[in-house]
Order: structure tokens, then sequence, then C-alpha cells
């Protein structure tokens, strides 16, 4: 599944890296990035977006207040 960072939105809370550190990272200023050659499956019952308070990691090419 195809997984972005909606770069305008995000705010840099950091839940997506705790919640699947293999797969998302933070640049120095604090906004999440994926982890470059990192798996892009989303990780079984532990799905970051939920836990995006700005929803700005888009699923499989949804927009990101889908
Ligand atoms: S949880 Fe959302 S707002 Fe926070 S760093 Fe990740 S993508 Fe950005």
């Amino acid at each position: 599944m195809e997984i972005r960072i909606d770069h305008g939105t995000c705010i840099g809370a950091g839940q997506c890296t705790l919640t699947a550190p293999a797969v998302f990272t933070q640049d120095d200023a604090g906004y999440a990035t994926l982890v470059p050659g990192a798996p892009r499956p989303r990780p079984r019952g532990r799905s970051p977006r939920p836990r995006c308070p700005v929803q700005a990691i888009v699923l499989g090419g949804d927009p990101p207040d889908a």
C-alpha cells in the first residue's frame, strides 16, 4: 500500500514515528518523512494514520481528509 505524507499538513507531532518507527522518521525540523528503503505496506494492526492528529498520512493515494 502506498504511504505518503502531506507535508503541508504535517505539524511535526511525531506520533507516526512513535507508532511505526520502521516506516516514519522526522527531518531536522521535526516533520515526518518516510524511512528510505522502508517497507511500504501498512503496518498490521498499528496503522499510524489514526494517531496523526492532523491526518497528514495518506494511505493508498486517498486525499488527507478521506
Ligand atoms: S503524526 Fe502526523 S503531524 Fe505528527 S509528524 Fe507524523 S505525519 Fe506529521
